[in-house]
């Protein structure tokens, strides 16, 4: 049984005063640590500058956090870079690497995405690797091929055996902020492509790994994008920002947890 995860994508999002209440908020909805079914059932991936508020808004509740992007590089002279050391220092358990947005407006390429990756796990994070396609691509027939080069950059630098350490996020570019959002039976057979271009290296490890989607994901779609059988739960942007979507949608992924 994988329990599942949901974990909130601020993005460039948040100020010191709404984030305390959205913050207060989602402690009061999730309880402390152990009142859960399970551990490490929630996270919130936030803006550098406000990590210090959600450890000291989120200590000893049951909530995660992380940040959105991490450098690939350990230390050094690399102006406006954050590294992995720095972020476990804030207590993040979580680092995103690869997002979409990254990608496409920054121009991370696949290989420094697998830097990324390599870098947070190094740093005592667990990386929440992104990947998917553009519509382009989709309408193009290329869904699989694009997501296999996303994973297989990372399958070739870290191996597979590092995946019993980190999360996937299979989260379609067509489907992210649109309000367009993948058929539960789309995220499905990705989701299932990807936990067997794992297993093809190591089966254990893809059974285990937690395969999340993220493309408008809300309170009212959740739960049947939760109940496919390789959906382990969701990365949330613009939901992750209202507390009380953002906790309906945690409960419905607890749901499945707990039928499972
Ligand atoms: C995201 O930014 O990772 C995301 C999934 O955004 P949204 O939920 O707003 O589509």
């Amino acid at each position: 049984m994988r329990a599942r995860l949901v974990a909130g994508n601020w993005k460039m999002h948040g100020s010191r005063q709404a984030n305390a209440g959205l913050l207060d908020a989602l402690r009061a909805g999730f309880g402390p640590r152990g009142a859960q079914p399970a551990d490490d059932a929630c996270a919130v991936c936030v803006p550098y500058p406000y990590l210090e508020q959600v450890a000291a808004r989120l200590a000893g509740s049951a909530i995660a956090w992380g940040a959105q992007n991490v450098s690939e590089h350990p230390s050094g002279a690399f102006t406006g870079e954050v590294s992995a050391a720095m972020l476990a220092e804030f207590g993040c358990r979580y680092a995103i690497v690869g997002h979409s947005e990254r990608r496409q407006l920054f121009g991370e390429t696949d290989a420094q995405v697998a830097q990324k990756f390599a870098a947070a796990q190094a740093g005592g994070l667990t990386p929440i690797l992104c990947v998917g396609e553009t519509l382009e691509a989709r309408e193009a027939g290329r869904t699989e091929a694009v997501v296999d080069a996303q994973l297989e950059a990372v399958l070739a630098s870290s191996g597979a055996a590092a995946f019993a350490r980190a999360v996937i996020a299979y989260e379609p570019v067509w489907a992210i902020g649109t309000g367009k959002t993948a058929s539960a039976e789309q995220a499905q057979a990705v989701h299932a492509f990807l936990r067997g271009r794992l297993a093809r290296q190591d089966a254990a490890v893809a059974q285990a790994v937690r395969i999340l989607y993220g493309g408008s994901v809300k309170a009212a779609n959740a739960a049947a994008i939760f109940a496919m059988p390789d959906v382990d739960g969701g990365l949330i942007g613009g939901a992750s920002l209202v507390a009380d979507e953002f906790l309906a949608i945690v409960a419905a992924a607890q749901a499945q947890t707990a039928s499972t």
